[in-house]
């Protein structure tokens, strides 16, 4: 099996267009949440996602999108571009989202959007919070999203609770498991934080027991082109560019 891992894909429909085709003939497509949010196509991303197959979990974005009060936390522009959202769905799209679990377990990988212990908000940035969430998993391996920033953390897996490895990964680069416990976060579709415009995701391949990071470039000035016309805030169309 080759899986596909997707995250945050923020109604980017042209990026993940590019990711899929990118990625080929794959077995199966996963999510860690955010579909919908800040761009111009939540209906768009959401009908490509179901037509594919994509299983995967719930992000803060996507539990706003169906009416949740995680919207009370967003920035300015965020909220301004969830309350577009909602009014511009439809009903097929909010029951899609609403069917979302919070956490999700397929082969030995939990997937949540945030992190195990808060997978709704917990943003993994740092090697402590990455050792206690690995330590928290109950299986082998996850997959989280959330930071929009594609790593690859690696733990021991006869002691959980020892200092872990991470570092941001860059295209085509392949890391092998090696009996050690992965947590992983394939970065972002819609809206990449890494430093550059490209579109980030991953593969796994279940037998080599490797993931291989991939930046997709991508058509960004049709999605800001877009995000202008649907008279979202300009913003979220200019951090595009630079991938901030
Ligand atoms: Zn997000």
């Amino acid at each position: 099996m080759r899986i596909a891992v997707l995250s945050d894909v923020h109604s980017n429909l042209v990026a993940l267009e590019a990711v899929l085709a990118h990625a080929g003939a794959v077995d199966a497509v996963w999510h860690t949440g955010d579909i919908v949010g800040y761009g111009p196509d939540p209906d768009g991303v959401v009908a490509r996602l179901a037509a594919a197959g994509a299983i995967g979990v719930r992000g803060n974005h996507d539990a706003a999108a169906v009416g949740g009060r995680e919207i009370e936390s967003f920035n300015r522009e965020a909220r301004q571009a969830m309350e577009w959202t909602r009014a511009n769905i439809a009903p097929e799209t909010k029951a899609w989202l609403a069917d979302l679990p919070q956490r999700r377990t397929l082969d030995d990988f939990t997937l949540v959007h945030g992190s195990p212990l808060d997978p709704t908000w917990e943003y993994v940035t740092d090697e402590r919070s990455a050792r206690e969430n690995i330590a928290a998993l109950e299986t082998p391996h996850g997959l989280h999203g959330h930071t929009h920033v594609p790593v690859a953390w690696f733990g021991r897996a006869d002691d959980p609770k020892a200092r872990v490895h991470g570092e941001v990964a860059t295209d085509g680069e392949r890391r092998t498991f090696d009996g050690r416990r992965a947590f992983l976060n394939p970065g972002s579709v819609g809206q990449p934080r890494y430093g550059g415009p490209e579109a980030t995701y991953i593969v796994f391949d279940e037998a080599a027991r490797t993931v291989e990071f991939r930046l997709v470039p991508y058509d960004v000035d049709t999605t800001q082109e877009k995000i202008y016309d649907a008279g979202l805030p300009p913003y979220l169309a200019e951090r595009l560019a630079v991938g901030q």
